[in-house]
């Protein structure tokens, strides 16, 4: 059984960059049919916060990326890393360090004169085991002097350190507490993770961490980095970019579709595809066309899947989205024509569901103005006459219907001896305040006939 998990560290919102791991992670588990594990990083008490917490749920629960387990809180398992250190210190692979801090910045900089690495000396390494006698101490790793420490990283290939390359790295702080690099395998081993997706900048934690997994003779994961994401100037991505919350891309009318699909393509690719459902991702997604180089967030991408999964999405659905939007606008669309065919009008031009929602208000106000522009030009002194004759028109039709009205707007159009510029505009004037709506015979559709007398009228009065 394959288990996956996702480690946010819990000290701000959730990421572009983490859920696209946390995407990559939630796909091979579902692929594999295997298990999707959350953990909550929040050994970092100081800056792991509850809110950061619910940030990261709802982000993960927004698109859909599911947990089997967890999520597990790190804090809940000090005993259990307590009782490791005790483990590596009995069996002589850890080791109390006394040095103070002092000392050891003494130390560095003296490292750093002679040209050299700043790398802890082993002062503590070998002395003869004394049993508290009162000074503090940090708990260090006995990492081996000698060889090479390598794994084949799935996405990046064969990766080598010299081991003594490495520090002699501390587990345990003065004050008991265990450090990042040795709770995440402990956890790792103890939810029996497979595999472990990360972003690259974890690179060099990996090569401590596999030590660890041989210090306690536990099987190692196979490791996957993905490469960073990049802003437009391609420097690693960050607010200065324009949003990088998942939940930010909600509040601009993204749909969570489109931000997993636009995600999933920042490094993954199956040939020249961009459009993927969820079913189709799952199917093809694999950790061997992950490329190596960062991938750059391009915002006019992500606009384009987003009009796209706008365009052929459910209208039910839509409307149900595009609610809250309305509510911002002070618009409650139960005082009006029904949502669902309001949306039909205008998915297939909204680029987010903030412009759809923009694009309906009209459908709730009727108390507007109209364009200044458009009024001069297409309110004539023809157009009570002609606005008059389609009242009737459309007073007389059994329905309202596409068809029914298209042909009410002909006969007007043969009786007057005019195109349907000619009175066009005016209607969509009166129906909707521009120049610029759905189909008038959509609105005059979804209107019925009671609301759009009443907007013809009022244009003509
Ligand atoms: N908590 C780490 C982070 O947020 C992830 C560590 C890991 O996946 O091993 O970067």
């Amino acid at each position: 059984n394959v288990r996956l998990r996702f480690a946010p560290s819990p000290t701000g919102y959730l990421h572009v960059g983490g859920a696209r791991t946390a995407l990559f992670n939630w796909l091979l588990a579902r692929k594999l049919k295997g298990t999707f594990v959350l953990r909550i990083e929040d050994t970092d008490v100081q800056r792991s916060t509850q809110e950061s917490v619910d940030a990261i749920l709802q982000g993960m629960t927004w698109l859909g990326l599911n947990w089997d387990e967890g999520p597990f809180y790190q804090t809940d398992y000090f005993p259990l890393y307590k009782e490791k250190v005790q483990e590596l210190l009995a069996q002589g692979k850890a080791y109390k360090c006394y040095c103070s801090a002092e000392e050891l910045e003494a130390k560095r900089e003296k490292a750093m004169q002679e040209g050299g690495k700043p790398k802890y000396d082993g002062t503590c390494r070998d002395l003869p085991p004394q049993e508290n006698d009162g000074r503090p101490y940090v708990v260090r790793f006995r990492t081996p002097l000698e060889g090479t420490t390598l794994w084949n990283d799935a996405i990046k290939g064969k990766i080598s350190f010299e081991n003594n390359e490495l520090d002699d790295l501390i587990i345990q702080r003065t004050d008991g507490t265990p450090t990042y690099n040795f709770v995440v395998v402990i956890d790792d081993i103890n939810m029996k993770m497979t595999m472990v997706i990360r972003g690259d900048d974890h690179v060099n934690n990996t090569p401590r961490q596999i030590l660890l997994y041989e210090a306690f003779g536990a099987p190692i994961p196979t490791f996957a980095h993905v490469p960073m994401i990049l802003g437009s100037d391609k420097a690693r991505l960050s607010k200065r970019h324009g949003a990088t919350s998942v939940m930010a891309y909600r509040d601009m009318g993204y749909l969570p579709e489109a931000l997993v699909n636009y995600l999933v393509r920042l490094g993954w690719s199956h040939g020249d595809d961009e459009i993927f459902s969820i079913d189709e991702l799952i199917e093809k997604f694999s950790i061997e066309n992950v490329g190596r180089s960062p991938s750059v967030f391009n915002t006019e991408k992500l606009l384009w899947l987003n009009a796209h999964y706008i365009k052929t999405g459910d209208p039910v659905r839509l409307a149900e989205l595009v609610t809250p939007f309305l509510k911002e606008r002070g618009v409650d669309p139960a005082g009006g024509p029904d949502l669902v065919p309001v949306v039909k009008t205008l998915q297939e031009r909204a680029k987010t569901m903030l412009e759809l929602a923009d694009g309906a208000v009209f459908y709730y106000q009727d108390g507007f103005a109209y364009d200044e522009k458009g009024a001069a030009k297409n309110f004539t002194p023809e157009t009570p006459a002609l606005l008059e004759a389609l009242i009737a028109k459309l007073e007389a039709l059994p329905a309202l219907t596409m068809d029914s009205v298209e042909a009410v707007f002909k006969e007007i159009c043969e009786e007057k001896g005019i195109k349907l510029g000619g009175i066009g505009p005016a209607v969509r004037l009166a129906l909707s305040g521009t120049t610029a709506s759905p189909g008038i015979f959509d609105m005059i559709v979804v209107f019925g006939l009671a609301e759009t007398k009443k907007r013809l009228a009022r244009a003509i009065a």
